[in-house]
């Protein structure tokens, strides 16, 4: 499968010179599966050159997407998102419901008045909406399976494990260590984060913050540390691991250093892991 990054900012867009290499766009991974099954996580602003991108595809266009949760990093290009307006296209929207809104209700009302002056029903899409939630798993036509599973950020905010042709890509942006307490606030074990990334040839994981930043007036907010990120994909044996949701206020210079300490990490203690970091444009191959 090839993945490739259209988004890779947390919390929102940061365009701008000192950002030109990783990217300025917040979340949004286009993953292709050897038979051209299209798969997106996350619609965040990067979302709409990857639009612009399929509309040179000769064939109606068919996507999977995925979102995490409904923070606007992660939502917030749908309404630009230009397949979508085109009949013919196939689209299937995954993801958490919250509270008393449904998916549908979370998704369409960001485009209700006065927030965006055109309703979501103008598009012309075939639009599907399927609810997922903890330890949910959805199976697609060629039987990929996309696991989905709680991670520790407020509201109700999914990771994800797509399993394809022997390949594994766990999807996991939003997220900080489960402490003791938040565990018990959220009922979900810190094993079940580690379990959902078990042995990913590939994890793209919230890497948000230094150590430095982090502490203390961070710690709850739902993000993790370079160092969280590295410690994760080490414990659960993940072959390479692409920093993802990079801090607004980073540099290009700032996350060359930071991806230069994980690896220094990894090095100190051994680590086989591969470490990247998510940058606008890039393609993977699994
Ligand atoms: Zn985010
Ligand atoms: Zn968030």
């Amino acid at each position: 499968m090839q993945v490739r990054f259209w988004g890779t900012r947390g919390s929102i867009a940061a365009p701008g010179p000192t950002t030109m290499r990783y990217g300025g766009n917040t979340a949004c991974v286009e993953v292709r599966l050897n038979d051209g099954t299209l798969i997106i996580f996350d619609a965040g602003t990067g979302i709409r050159a990857l639009g612009q991108a399929l509309l040179t595809q000769p064939k109606p266009i068919q996507a999977y997407l995925f979102l995490s949760h409904a923070h606007w990093d992660h939502i917030q290009g749908l309404p630009f998102f230009i397949p979508a307006y085109i009949g013919g296209t196939e689209l299937t929207i995954l993801g958490p419901e919250h509270d008393t809104l449904t998916l549908e209700e979370i998704v369409t009302g960001q485009m209700q008045t006065p927030y965006f002056p055109i309703p979501m029903h103008v598009m012309a899409a075939t639009i599907k909406f399927v609810k997922l939630g903890e330890g949910q798993v959805f199976t697609l036509p060629n039987g990929t399976t996309v696991e989905a599973g709680q991670v520790n950020h407020p509201g109700c905010t999914l990771g994800y494990r797509l399993t394809a042709q022997g390949k594994v890509l766990a999807y996991t942006t939003d997220n900080e260590p489960f402490g003791d307490a938040l565990a018990s606030r959220h009922m979900v074990r810190p094993a079940r984060h580690l379990a959902l990334v078990q042995q990913a040839d590939l994890l793209i994981q919230d890497a948000q913050y230094t150590p430095e930043e982090y502490a203390p007036q961070r710690i709850g907010w739902g993000h993790s540390t370079y160092l969280h990120a590295v410690q994760l994909a080490q414990q659960a044996h993940v072959k390479r691991l692409a920093l993802f949701h990079h801090d607004p206020s980073h540099s290009d210079e700032d996350i060359d250093q930071i991806l230069a300490h994980c690896r220094e990490y990894i090095a100190q203690h051994h680590g086989a892991l591969e470490c990247v970091g998510a940058a606008e444009g890039v393609v993977l191959l699994l």
